[in-house]
């Protein structure tokens, strides 16, 4: 009878559990969708606590205003063959991981950063003075001398550990953000020992970081680098920029003699993910083309590197590896303040995000998509349901206040003149190559802005980091960007 009650009493304390949950719009697609955003919360909550392989993937200068402007944009334009939607109920790839937290992105000496000084805090641990890569915010280029004495990488302390370390990238490989995983310079300009860049950074002694790239690191090398930046690996007279008269390509060859250069899409296309050996793979001599301006035969999208990386990186490491992952051109896109460049790169970044995420057994992979730092674009007015994310506003039908509205529904200033739902704060008004006298949905439309500067410029709010896997769960509230690097030594296991 006593332990009858006892039992009893331990029933009607327990939470209520599979209760109904009724209600009328068990048919409605937010209903629906919003069971199902639970039910993979759910899953997330048990993930292992220890991370084989870790994989960092940023979208370079894609602030929050981007990814809801590129989210409208991929529902608007989801490619040959899919249906033109709304927009706004859509999901870019990456919105779907179950942890997201707010990451402050200064720099130690900047209020709004760059991508050095961004990427550095990353891969290092600690933030740094904007435009330098991977030194102590107080060391100035005299540590070039010493580089016992500079900050250690993720990328360092993995081949340390016998993990695989690879870059894929659509920028020149030696740029700030994929350097950050490689190099160390105090000048993120000092990519090749071209002529642009000679005395002070040749004078301070750190190698180029292209020079860097060939001969990183104890361990045997990047297994993996994928991207452009051809030029700076080669000497001028073979085409290249270096006039040191060294060929890094024909050097780094030599150092692995089982490698595989490539330097086209056919030669990357018929590389094998189970062939021993690194990779090392320049398909332009600068950055990588634009998606949206793509020869397909010529250079492979970001989609066809992310998933060739991946499956390398499983074959080459079977203990585990670290992948950095960069839609670099997002920011170029931004830079001109050219929206459509913009979120095209961003919607072939979400694309690579979703087979990445295809590829990889969550309960094994830690997976961080994030931007380094935001960029001065606004989405603004009160544009309809549907109204084109890069045309004239369109007034939704009743609301604020909002100025005057033509007689086609147009919202108009107080010049009478019609505004785009994106704008930037600053930008060039016109930049070689693309005009400014177009409709706003053009491919090359420049948008409007406040003041006219040659390049548009970063913006300093908070940027996201979104996650899933081994883990993520330390992903949350707001967070300092270097606290990324810490999560990932943690979900590795290093103490
Ligand atoms: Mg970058
Ligand atoms: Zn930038």
């Amino acid at each position: 009878m006593r332990m009858m009650s006892g039992l009893m009493a331990l029933v009607l304390a327990a939470p209520a559990v599979a209760a109904p949950l009724a209600t009328p719009m068990q048919n409605d697609s937010y209903w629906q969708d919003g069971r199902a955003a639970l039910a993979q919360r759910l899953a997330a909550v048990n993930r292992p606590k220890r991370a084989k392989n870790v994989i960092l993937m940023i979208g370079d200068g894609m602030g929050i205003a981007t990814i809801t402007a590129a989210r409208i944009w991929d529902g608007q334009n989801p490619g040959p063959g899919l249906p033109r939607r709304s927009g706004e109920e859509n999901s870019l790839a990456f919105e779907k991981l179950p942890h997201v937290a707010l990451v402050k992105t200064y720099n130690s000496n900047a209020q709004v950063p760059d991508s050095a000084g961004t990427a550095s805090s990353m891969n290092t641990g600690v933030k740094t003075r904007i435009g330098v890569i991977n030194f102590g915010q107080d060391q100035l280029a005299e540590a070039c001398k010493t580089p016992n004495l500079l900050p250690r990488t993720i990328a360092e302390m993995a081949k340390a550990q016998g993990l695989g370390v690879g870059i894929v990238t659509t920028t020149r490989i030696t740029h700030a953000t994929p350097a950050a995983v490689y190099g160390h310079v105090p000048n993120r300009n000092w990519e090749g020992a071209d002529k642009a860049y000679a005395s002070a950074d040749r004078a301070a002694g750190c190698p180029d970081l292209a020079a860097q790239l060939v001969d990183f690191a104890p361990g045997g090398g990047l297994d993996l680098a994928l991207g452009g930046g051809r030029a700076r690996f080669l000497p001028l007279a073979k085409g290249g920029l270096r006039d040191d008269g060294v060929d890094l390509v024909a050097k780094w060859q030599a150092r692995f003699p089982k490698g595989h250069y490539v330097s086209d899409a056919s030669g990357f296309r018929v590389l094998k993910a189970d062939a021993p050996g690194p990779v090392l793979g320049l398909f332009n001599d600068d950055h990588l083309t634009f998606e949206t301006d793509r020869d397909t035969a010529k250079e492979p999208s970001l989609s066809e590197l992310a998933a060739f990386a991946v499956k390398r990186m499983q074959k080459a490491s079977p203990k585990g590896y670290y992948l950095m992952i960069e839609g670099g051109r997002i920011d170029h896109g931004h830079h001109a303040s050219n929206p459509y460049r913009a979120l095209s790169e961003a919607q072939q970044f979400s694309r690579a995000v979703a087979t990445v995420l295809a590829n990889v057994d969550l309960n094994e992979t830690l997976v961080l998509v994030t931007a380094d730092h935001s960029h001065v674009m606004t989405i603004a007015g009160y544009p309809e349901r549907g109204n084109d994310i890069l045309g004239y506003i369109k007034n939704a039908a009743a609301g604020e206040s909002r100025g005057s509205t033509s007689k086609e529904g147009w919202a108009l200033d107080d010049r009478g003149q019609p505004m785009t739902t994106l704008s930037y704060a600053n930008g060039p008004f016109v930049t070689p190559g693309l005009s400014r006298l177009l409709p706003p949905t053009d491919k090359n439309y420049l948008a409007d802005k406040l003041h006219g500067t040659d390049s548009e410029t970063h913006g300093g709010e908070d940027v996201a980091l979104f996650a899933d896997g081994p883990r993520a769960d330390l992903v949350s509230g707001v967070m300092e960007q270097n606290v990324i690097f810490h999560i990932i030594a943690e979900a590795f296991g290093w103490r």
